[in-house]
């Protein structure tokens, strides 16, 4: 049974000096992969399997345990919204979360969020930009210079999105014009820092910051993926040693970056296929109807990136994206 009145962590420290990683897993509650690879990873350590020998690793398998409990994507809102600390109207239960997690993802370098999608094949990874989040380390007596970009080569992924951040300050934009919200104060879907989660915080605080989407929600290998994604990840910083890795050396990545988010206006919103990320879309092809009649085409040859039927009006409804410099 989850009891949701407290957060649960386990945590490492290496004998030597090394960067201080932190694994977050369920920040949706519907999310189980993330738990299920801590839980293994950590059974790892336990039974001698796996030695920290620098820096610090904390688990922290269930990041929302209202939504976890109740089985659902989120408690009272998307913990992965709107992720700051809040001062006076901490009205939800994702508002006193975030005022717990903000100074728990501080005190780390490195941050592995694990999550699961409902629409898609492959998993992927999310960075900010790939120049984005450069950071030193000293790992053992040496050096090392790393970023998300670097980093995120350790996960096994054939597919890394990028600008998030900047598209999601776009959309808010968009969405206050087109409903008018001119003035602060802006509630949540009108929120500047809406589309920022953990990783955006993290990054915010001098973090290298990566999401690992590791397959669908119900995919039985999603923990497999996660889990060796932990090991990678702590192997690429030294921090372990471990024969379980996958060597990702020569490992070929595609990168899509982000252009925009376009939300559902109403119920009556349809897609005319079933999008599914990373399809292909050509320019001018006709991606969903609005209920208006009004079609919504593709500005150029892009992809669709979480197409969501069930989103709620005023709610993102698909993201499109590039591959950069084409
Ligand atoms: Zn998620």
């Amino acid at each position: 049974m989850i009891n949701h009145l407290h957060l649960e962590t386990h945590s490492f420290f290496g004998l030597k000096p090394g960067p201080k990683v932190i694994v977050l897993g369920r920040v949706h509650g519907n999310e189980c992969c993330g738990t299920l690879a801590i839980k293994n990873v950590v059974n790892l350590f336990n039974t001698q399997v796996l030695t920290l020998d620098s820096g610090k690793v904390t688990f922290l398998p269930i990041a929302n345990p209202l939504a976890a409990l109740r089985g659902t994507r989120n408690g009272d809102r998307n913990l992965n919204r709107a992720f700051y600390p809040k001062t006076s109207d901490k009205n939800n239960f994702e508002d006193k979360l975030n005022n717990i997690l903000c100074p728990i993802l501080e005190e780390y370098d490195v941050l592995l969020d694990l999550h699961s999608f409902l629409n898609g094949d492959k998993p992927f990874a999310l960075i900010g930009n790939t120049s984005a989040g450069k950071k030193d380390f000293v790992i053992g007596q040496k050096h090392v210079c790393t970023s998300e970009h670097q980093l995120v080569s350790a996960l096994n992924v054939d597919t890394v999105i990028t600008n998030w951040s900047d598209t999601y300050t776009r959309g808010v934009q968009k969405r206050r014009k087109r409903d008018g919200k001119h003035s602060p104060p802006f509630t949540l879907n009108y929120d500047e820092k809406y589309g920022d989660g953990t990783t955006e915080y993290a990054r915010s605080k001098g973090a290298i910051a990566i999401t690992l989407e590791c397959g669908q929600h119900e995919e039985f290998l999603a923990s497999s993926v996660g889990k060796n994604a932990i090991l990678n990840l702590l192997n690429r910083l030294q921090m372990t040693r471990t024969e379980t890795c996958v060597n990702t050396d020569n490992h070929n990545v595609t990168y899509i970056k982000l252009f925009d988010v376009i939300d559902k206006l109403s119920y009556g919103d349809k897609f005319v296929k079933n999008w599914k990320t990373f399809m292909k879309v050509e320019k001018n092809e006709i991606v969903g109807i609005f209920e208006s009649g009004k079609e919504i085409r593709a500005p150029k040859d892009c992809f669709i990136i979480f197409p969501n039927q069930n989103a709620e009006p005023g709610q993102e409804w698909f993201y499109l994206g590039e591959k950069p410099n084409t």
